[in-house]
């Protein structure tokens, strides 16, 4: 029986990459993915990942003229909810890719370090040795096989199939992720009707819709895209019930359209246990302020990468306490401020428009500063700005431009938010004192609720939910 270093589940972005990366280490790897070639990650076509990203992680940026390279664009827009004020983002270039063709050359791009990658093997459960996990079992066209590791990475997406089999009693939560841990993403691939617009002049994001129009390459002139808690038929019911009456679009066509779902939830608090880790949407590693995960992942995998690699040099057992700096360091990288920007998100979204409206014209919160400061995730925020946002909320307040109410729910996300960071800050440094910690996490989280809390009642009662 062939024995490898590491076993990965699912050949997608984070799959590959860290396929490629451990191989790089000369680490002896697998990766097994359910679909064949022609079938990996076909639910959507175009992706952006920030070119500033993709050089920090090694990742192949096409050249222009590559098929694989749709477009590449800068600064990205947050417009007010009547689509009136457009405040733009910092200058943070951005490419566009076809999804399903750059995954491919990910993937031959690990096999030509030494990984190996078998298609049409869908993982079915872990095989155990004294009460470790050793390896796994999958499921060809040839009946069920059986490989084993010294750690299998669970990197199969929202499935999380491998992570949903732990056992409750281990330190990597087992929750499988509902309709309202999930965004439901739908894209409408759009043309206008007067061919002398301007697509990129109407690109931008609307945070109270979650919706946005991006960037679609060549053959279409922007995409529509809305995402949603619950089910695609929600979000396509904010989309019209409201985007489309409060957002004056010029006359289009809808020539394509795309579905795809993408976690909204808390990362788990533990990645590692012994011989396992958890990776990319599987771990809930997406960007709280848009759900994109493909290079938000990689702050991890890159972080695992050099554990890992460093413990399979130095001959020592991959186990929860030998890995536990993963976890650590990667709350210190990214995952504190991640989770810090849930509940404030939440706070924000309860807004009404005409509110939101307001606060963009006045410059409370929907700033130029904050804006202009922002690439990619980082907020640039400086105390005195958040000052003058108190300032403005209680002149909204005094003048009923904003509700008292909806100010309370701001301010109730904000002190969340707060609390939510100040508890990160003390992420046990080893695996002593995670069980108290966790038990702290989970009292917030349940208290502070989930995105879905924040859907639109009418439209809930109008689909029956
Ligand atoms: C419409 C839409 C647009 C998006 N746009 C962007 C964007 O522009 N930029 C960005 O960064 N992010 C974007 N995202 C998010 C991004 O797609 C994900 O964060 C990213 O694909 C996560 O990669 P992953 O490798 O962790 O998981 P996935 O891409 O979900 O891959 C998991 C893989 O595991 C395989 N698998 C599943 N079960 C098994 C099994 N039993 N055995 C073996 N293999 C299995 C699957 O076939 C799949 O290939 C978007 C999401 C949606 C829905």
């Amino acid at each position: 029986m062939e024995k490898y270093d590491v076993l990965i589940i699912g050949g997608s972005t984070t799959g590959c990459w860290f396929a490629d990366k451990m191989a790089q280490t000369g680490a002896k790897v697998l990766v097994i993915e359910k679909q064949m070639p022609d079938d990996v990650s076909r639910d959507y076509d175009i992706f952006h990942m920030g070119e500033a990203d993709m050089k920090r992680f090694d990742l192949d940026i096409p050249e222009e003229g590559n098929p694989v390279r749709e477009f590449r664009f800068e600064h990205s827009n947050m417009i007010s909810p009547y689509g009136t004020i457009c405040k733009q983002g910092a200058d943070a270039p951005v490419i566009g890719l076809h999804k399903h063709d750059y995954i491919m050359l990910m993937a031959e791009k690990a096999k030509s370090h030494g990984a190996e990658i078998i298609y049409g093997a869908a993982f079915t459960d872990f095989i155990y040795g004294h009460g470790k996990i050793v390896g796994a079992k999958y499921k060809t066209a040839d009946g069920e096989q059986e490989v084993y590791a010294k750690i299998v990475a669970d990197c199969s997406g929202i499935p999380s199939v491998a992570r949903t089999k732990l056992p409750g009693t281990s330190a990597v939560c087992n929750f499988k992720l509902t309709p309202r841990d999930i965004f439901y993403v739908v894209l409408y691939y759009i043309k206008y009707t007067d061919k002398n617009i301007n697509p990129r002049d109407l690109d931008g994001f609307f945070m109270q819709y979650k919706s946005w129009s991006a960037p679609a390459g060549k053959d279409y002139d922007a995409i529509l895209g809305i995402g949603g808690s619950y089910s695609y038929d929600y979000s396509e019911e904010i989309f019209n019930a409201h985007y489309m009456r409060n957002v004056r679009y010029p006359e289009y066509t809808v020539e394509k359209v795309e579905k795809g779902m993408t976690p909204y939830h808390r990362s788990v608090y533990s990645f590692v246990d012994d011989g396992f880790i958890v990776m990319g949407d599987a771990a809930c590693l997406t960007k709280p302020t848009c759900g994109e995960g493909c290079t938000s992942s990689l702050v991890q995998a890159e972080i695992a990468v050099d554990v890992i690699s460093t413990l399979l040099k130095e001959k020592l057992p991959l186990s929860k306490e030998n890995m536990w700096s993963i976890n650590k360091r990667y709350m210190d990288a990214q995952g504190k401020d991640f989770d810090f920007m849930r509940p404030l998100l939440m706070g924000i979204v309860t807004l009404n428009y005409d509110e939101a409206e307001y606060m963009f014209e006045n410059e409370i919160i929907f700033s130029d500063a904050l804006f202009s400061g922002m690439d990619g995730d980082d907020l640039n925020l400086k105390p005195a700005d958040v000052a003058k946002w108190f300032a403005g909320i209680a002149k909204g307040v005094a003048n009923k431009k904003i509700r008292a109410s909806a100010v309370g729910k701001v301010i109730k996300g904000l002190k969340q938010a707060l609390e939510i960071a100040a508890l990160y800050e003390k992420y046990p440094e080893t695996p002593h004192g995670f069980d108290e910690w966790k038990a702290k996490a989970e009292k917030k989280w349940t208290e502070i609720g989930s995105l879905a809390d924040t859907c639109d009642p009418e439209i809930m009662e109008k689909l029956g939910y």
